[in-house]
């Protein structure tokens, strides 16, 4: 079952108390292929430009990633410069510098047309239309957006939620869509205006999932070493479409499964810089910390079981 992710391929400056990185592999796409990877092969839609460090890209097509729907265009690739704050909980954007992906129209290879499961990264809500023109049928279908296009492009926005199946988005941004400070409200807003199912991620937090009236809640695995947060949210989407990719079943039960999964992966994308963690997670990795989920939000009430 092809698994798709179309976004951004990105040169990151990050700075947070702990450390510093440089032109650093990052943008959404990558953070998400290389989470879902381990999973499931991922199929990598983007850009990059003539300054790209190709290579490095390349060492991912090692770990299920295929690339063949990466352009590399003249000119100079996206770059991202982001500082956080001492408690890593805000970060300023110091710079953004959109090269070659400014003028980005996403070309879905003819390989990767009849992926099942999508993922579009946070890019152009116009641009996330155009790639649901190019696939044939997909099972599932989520979505990512960001502040800047909740206000610059909010009703081609919502002309998109009519389209996915899930949103992902992070506290502050469903709150700015839908205009209500409280999550759960903000969550059925949402669920009110295409998708069946929204994800709200809250960082050191957890994440929840919303489905009709019902909601379920994975928390934020406890961490005591967090180096850089960048990326957390797209590593949780690369380890939730990865087990729904591998498993195939879209049911609410997997669907809280593959939850577990995307804290799990969110979890190694915060522990060190950049995308460096996943060089070394491995499968049975992924299946310890989802033990630990497991054993974090276990009790019994006594006389009633589990
Ligand atoms: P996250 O921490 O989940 O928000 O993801 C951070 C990643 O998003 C970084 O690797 C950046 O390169 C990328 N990014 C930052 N700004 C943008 C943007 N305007 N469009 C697309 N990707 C971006």
């Amino acid at each position: 079952m092809g698994l798709l992710v179309v976004g951004s391929i990105a040169l990151d400056s990050v700075s947070t108390p702990f450390g510093q990185t440089a032109d650093a592999l990052g943008g959404s796409a990558v953070y998400f292929a290389v989470a879902g990877a381990v999973l499931h092969p991922v199929q990598v839609v983007g850009v990059v430009g003539s300054d790209f460090p190709f290579a490095e890209l390349e060492r991912l097509a090692q770990r299920g990633v295929d690339l063949a729907g990466v352009a590399r265009v003249p000119g100079e690739s996206f770059r991202w410069k982001g500082k956080y704050s001492y408690d890593l909980q805000s970060r300023e954007t110091l710079e953004t510098r959109l090269g070659v992906f400014a003028d980005f129209h996403p070309t879905i290879p003819p390989a990767f047309r009849a992926a099942k499961f999508v993922f579009l990264g946070n890019i152009d809500p116009e641009l996330q239309l155009s790639v649901l023109d190019q696939v044939t049928a997909p099972t599932l279908v989520a979505c990512d957006t960001m502040n800047y296009w909740i206000h610059s492009k909010r009703d081609v926005l919502l002309e998109l939620l009519r389209h996915i199946d899930v949103l992902m988005v992070n506290d502050s941004e469903a709150r700015e869509l839908s205009g209500d400070w409280n999550i759960y409200r903000a969550a059925r807003w949402v669920l009110g205006r295409g998708p069946k199912r929204v994800v709200i991620k809250q960082g050191e937090h957890g994440a929840l999932l919303a489905a009709g009236d019902r909601v379920f809640k994975v928390p934020g695995y406890p961490l005591e070493e967090v180096f850089d947060p960048t990326g957390a949210g797209d590593a949780f989407a690369g380890g939730f479409m990865g087990h729904l990719a591998r498993t195939g079943d879209v049911s609410e039960p997997n669907l809280r499964r593959a939850m577990v999964y995307g804290a799990a992966m969110g979890s190694f994308a915060v522990e060190a810089f950049g995308v460096q963690r996943f060089e070394q997670v491995t499968a049975q990795d992924v299946e310890a910390r989802v033990q630990g989920f497991l054993q974090l939000t276990q009790f019994d009430v006594p006389g009633r079981g589990r």
